[in-house]
């Protein structure tokens, strides 16, 4: 997406959960343990990937997208769509997503990555889509400033 960034990566942290499982020292109990409200989320907002599931390997991974900001209002919190992702984007100035992975199958569930989005990430002031009037604008002012200068 054009406004995503400050990425964060949980990749490395989910790997070490992996291990740990692995070595017996954490259980799956432990792991795949998401919630009823995680696995609706899943299913009615979720993205469905051809990953596998690292843990039950029967299962594709889904991932769910939390959105967090203050100009969400009583949104805030809430799993949406990646379709729905680009349009707030477009609307709102800045907000927080949250993907997570979950497995509908054995409740694994780990944080997969997060990053803001929104219009204040566009490049430049104006220079890129919408505010076209106000680009027109700025581009007037610059030839006046040109022919003005010329004098
Ligand atoms: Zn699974």
């Amino acid at each position: 997406m054009r406004t995503q960034r400050q990425v964060v990566d949980y990749s490395l942290q989910k790997r070490a959960v992996l291990r740990e499982l692995l070595a017996g020292r954490v259980g799956t109990y432990d792991v795949c343990d998401a919630s009823p409200y995680l696995k609706n989320a899943a299913r009615f907002h979720g993205e469905p990937t051809d990953r596998r599931c690292p843990i039950c390997r029967s299962e594709n991974l889904t991932l769910v997208h939390y959105i967090y900001g203050d100009e969400l209002k009583q949104s805030a919190g809430q799993a949406r769509t990646l379709a729905e992702l680009p349009v707030l984007a477009m609307t709102l100035r800045e907000f927080q997503v949250f993907v997570v992975e979950v497995c509908l199958g054995c409740d694994w569930n780990h944080l997969v990555e997060q990053y803001l989005l929104g219009r204040d990430g566009l490049p430049g002031d104006g220079d890129g889509a919408g505010g076209s009037e106000q680009d027109a604008a700025g581009a007037g002012n610059v030839g006046r400033r040109r022919r003005e200068a010329q004098r």
